[in-house]
């Protein structure tokens, strides 16, 4: 049985299938599946859509990124193929190429197949590389947006992305290019001073962030954060300044994924979610020199660890002002 033609069900499969086989195809086979690149939201798996949720219960094979919740993994089909290709600690991710061809393969096969993407699939999630991969090759794809790393992180630390005194509007970076370059337009993400600007990929390129922004002209004393594993009962957040951005940064328990925030708008953040200690003394804020590499994430370090489906819990770290 086939999944269902989008006039039927434009933006879920509609209803449990039996299981396929190992969903491999002629690479002839006519392009009779469906591919759902489903957001999976940032990390509590309460933030996932309904719609997504609803692809995630019918999907014949589900390709999982590391950075969505594993207890999203729960709601499929007993009889799903589940197949992780994000990085795990010590090991490398599925080369994106790799994920574009088994994505078509198993949609060739006839299956429904949910493509489970941490936060939402269009934003720095390579969603758009992958939907152009299967519509190049004739596959149907549907996308289920997801709640963003930064509004997920921002949520939960109680700092408001945009605010009417505050800030008129939001730039969401990646300070991590594909190619390793550094070409960002530093003079206009200083300029303005109404934006709040949140880096994606940032934890390692902390201190290069923090020190174009202040060549370019933004004041050192701009509040900033650095979120880690935020929405998540691992969370811990750091809260500084501009000038302490690289300093911050190189406080251990900081894992990837971790999110900087930077504008007047982390002078909101909740202090019963993130309880700010000023004054850290330089000792214990980390080894001076170059910022450390994205760490993995997982639990080790975790200072915080409520059972699995407790609410997130914010561990605050000390930061210098
Ligand atoms: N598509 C995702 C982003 C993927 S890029 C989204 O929309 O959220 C991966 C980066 O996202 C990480 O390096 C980190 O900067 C950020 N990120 C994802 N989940 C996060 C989380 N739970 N806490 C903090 N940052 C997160």
């Amino acid at each position: 049985m086939r999944p269902k033609p989008p006039h039927e069900s434009p933006s879920v499969p509609a209803a449990p299938r039996p299981a396929r086989a190992d969903g491999t195809a002629p690479d002839a086979a006519p392009a009779s599946g469906h591919v759902w690149l489903v957001g999976a939201g940032p990390g509590d798996p309460d933030l996932i859509t309904l719609r997504g949720l609803r692809a995630l219960q019918a999907a014949d094979v589900v390709f999982h990124d590391s950075l969505a919740a594993p207890e999203l993994l729960d709601h499929c089909r007993p009889d799903a193929l589940r197949i992780p290709v994000g990085k795990r600690a010590g090991r490398h991710s599925v080369p994106q190429e790799d994920i574009h061809i088994l994505l078509a393969a198993h949609a060739r096969a006839g299956l429904a197949v949910v493509r489970l993407k941490g936060g939402d699939p269009f934003i720095f999630g390579r969603g758009g590389e992958e939907m152009e991969s299967l519509r190049a090759q004739g596959i149907p794809v549907t996308v289920v947006p997801g709640v963003t790393a930064a509004s997920g992180c921002a949520a939960a630390t109680g700092i408001p992305l945009t605010h009417r005194d505050l800030a008129a509007g939001v730039c969401l970076m990646t300070a991590h290019r594909q190619d390793g370059a550094h070409d960002l337009d530093w003079t206009s993400l200083a300029a303005d001073r109404q934006r709040t600007l949140v880096f994606y990929m940032g934890l390692s390129q902390a201190g290069h962030v923090g020190t174009e922004l202040l060549l370019h002209g933004l004041p050192g004393a701009t509040p900033a954060a650095l979120i880690s594993q935020g929405a998540t009962p691992r969370q811990k957040a750091v809260r500084c300044t501009l000038a302490g951005l690289a300093r911050a940064a190189r406080r251990r328990e900081l894992e990837s994924p971790c999110l900087i925030v930077i504008g007047d708008v982390v002078t909101l953040a909740d202090p019963a979610l993130v309880p700010w200690v000023k004054d850290l003394p330089e000792h214990e804020a980390g080894h001076p020199g170059k910022a450390p590499a994205d760490r993995t994430s997982g639990a080790a370090g975790a200072t915080s660890v409520p059972g699995q489906n407790d609410r997130p819990a914010a561990s605050p770290l000390a930061c210098p002002a």
